[in-house]
Formats: C-alpha cells, structure tokens, sequence
C-alpha cells in the first residue's frame, strides 16, 4: 500500500486546550504521527513517500472549502500576534462565539471575533505552524486520492495531522482544520469516480465531512460514532441526518452508546457496509480514527488491538479503490499498532 506521509505535521504542536473550565494540555500530539511511521518501518508496511507541492491543490481546497475561511487560515497566526505582540508566547483560542441569532455574513475586523466566526469549540489551538501543518495534510491527502484515482494503486493511507473530519466549509474544531477525507472524496470524484462513499470510523462523529457533501448525491457520508447525545461534537451526528436537498438519503448515522463493545460495533460496520454496496460507490475514503480503542483517554468504545485486523478486512471486502486518512486515537503508544492493524487487515484480506 501507498503510504504519503506529512513532512510539516510537527508544526502543528499545540500546548493547551480548554476543558471544561480549565486548560489542559492537548491530546492531538506530534508523537501520535511518529507511533504510526515507526510502526510501519517496524513492519516493513506499505511504501513511504512524503507529500510534495503540488500546483493543483488550492483548487482542490476552493471546492471543499470557503475562500473567505482559507484566507482567514492562512493569516490567522499573523493576525493574532497583531492583535498583541505578547500573544507571539500563547497559542490562538476562541473565546467567544455567533450562535443562534447573531450573524455569520459580517466578518469581523477584531481577529478574536474571527477566531470564533470559524470555529466551534476552544479544544483547537491555533499556532505558527498550523496553516502550513494542515496544507501539507490537504496536500497528502490529495495526493493519495490522486494515486488512486489514477489507477496506479488499488489503496493508498494518508498519514496526516492535524485531523480533518470534524473541519467544515467554513470552520475548525475538533482538533481539525482542512478536511483531508472530504479533499481526498472531491480528489475522487474529479478523477473519474462517479459516486464516492466516505465511512468514518472515527469514534467522534464526521460533522465536517457530513455538512460538506449533506446536499450533495454524488458522495455517500456514512459514520459509526459515539452517540451525540452525550459524546463530542454534541450538536450533529443523529440518525434522523439522512441528507437533504439533492443529498436526501445520502447520509448516514450509526450512533453507538458509550461503552459498546466490537461485536455490537461491527455490527454497525456491516451495516454500513451494506449502504455503501447499495450505493453502488466506485471508491472509498476512511477517515481512519483509532480512538475507538478500549485504552482511549478521551473516548468510550471498547476495541481491543486485535480488532482492527478484522475491521480492514471487512473494509476490504468491498473491494473499491481505497483511500485512508489518519482522523483520531489518543493512545498514543497503541495508535501506531492499531492504525497499522486495520491496514494489514485491509491489505491481507
Ligand atoms: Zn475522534
């Protein structure tokens, strides 16, 4: 298998995110990329490559994403250290929020009003490096669709962070700033995929990926995630979420409670499974969380290591060309063992 790797991911570092009422230090780490590349070497899995420029990408990006948005991205850090030189020594959180009543047209000249025009929660630190982290993720995830789509592999996994399913058209949260498997479905599509199916994973419900393709019948967005009700994002991620518009019955919740364990669990996975055959997809994204792991400090499955094994080889028995994408999984020591498993799994089925 393909592996495009992030040569600039560590420039995304964040020290802290808020949590409930207090800063804590942040569970989306550098080191949960480093656990997944020496799995691999250790394995002696897939073939690496790190992501290179590529001059089509910006287009890629205006399709998925809102021009006004990625112009805020990429001066955010600038624009913040503006706001106060001392802000040079913090990383960008927002503090404040348009919620229901308030308007989302005006974009604010305050940086901090902008800060929380685009985003959703204050788990999200923004740094010096984050544009340029996330844009080479855009970028690997791009390039592994683009491998595929052309043929020259039948899978290809894009090793990046920071993540990207929880990232909208027009907003970060959830660790996520560009969203690499909505990327990596458009990618698809414009290289001759007619009908693309994305299933996440992820134990976190995929609300970016969700809102961005909701009106849209060419891509099916299917996730198995912890029920909202009680587990992040909160706001999205029912079952009664079907699509709308064109989209009606595009979309698919498989929420689970908290505590579920991998029997109940690929279940769901069968399930989903299901809707993509009768979708009749020709390719497939992943966004590949592992926080779906018994050992997660910030989530509530209960998949053991050896599970993943099975779960690439159900994937693998839709047999369509494969795109992964690295989403979650804050185990830090597990994650490189899990991550790789599913890909074995999908790789020996
Ligand atoms: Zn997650």
């Amino acid at each position: 298998m393909l592996v495009i790797h992030n040569p600039d991911h560590a420039r995304h570092a964040g020290r802290q995110e808020m949590f409930r009422g207090r800063l804590v230090p942040c569970h989306e780490v550098p080191a949960r990329l480093d656990h997944v590349l020496a799995e691999l070497q250790r394995r002696r899995f897939g073939r690496l490559e790190a992501a290179a420029p590529d001059a089509g990408l910006d287009a890629l990006l205006a399709r998925i994403h809102a021009p006004r948005y990625l112009r805020f991205l990429e001066r955010a850090w600038d624009d913040w250290v503006a706001l106060d030189p001392a802000n040079a020594a913090l990383d960008a959180l927002p503090s404040v929020w348009p919620v229901r009543g308030f308007r989302a047209d005006v974009e604010p000249d305050n940086f901090a009003a902008r800060l929380g025009l685009y985003s959703f929660d204050a788990g999200t630190p923004l740094m010096a490096g984050s544009w340029r982290a996330a844009r080479s993720g855009a970028l690997t995830a791009a390039q592994a669709a683009r491998a595929v789509a052309s043929g020259k592999e039948s899978s290809a996994f894009a090793l990046t962070r920071p993540p990207g399913h929880h990232a909208g058209a027009d907003f970060f949260g959830g660790y996520c700033f560009l969203n690499n498997a909505a990327l990596a479905a458009q990618a698809l599509r414009e290289g001759g995929a007619a009908r693309v199916a994305v299933l996440d994973v992820d134990y976190h419900h995929g609300n970016g990926t969700q809102s961005i393709f909701y009106e849209r019948a060419d891509v099916l967005t299917i996730s198995i995630h912890g029920d909202p009700r009680t587990e992040y994002p909160f706001y999205l991620g029912h079952a009664d979420e079907r699509g709308a518009g064109a989209g009606e019955g595009c979309n698919l919740n498989l929420p689970l409670p908290r505590g579920t364990g991998f029997e109940r669990w690929l279940e769901a996975l069968d399930a989903a499974i299901t809707a993509v055959r009768a979708f009749r997809a020709d390719a497939l994204v992943v966004p590949l969380g592992l926080d779906t792991f018994e050992g997660d400090p910030i989530s509530g499955f209960r998949l053991k290591s050896a599970a993943y094994l099975r779960v690439g080889a159900r994937l693998a028995s839709l047999a369509l060309p494969t795109v992964f994408c690295f989403e979650g999984g804050y185990a830090v020591a597990e994650v490189g063992v899990n991550a790789v498993n599913v890909l074995e799994g999908f790789e020996s089925a």
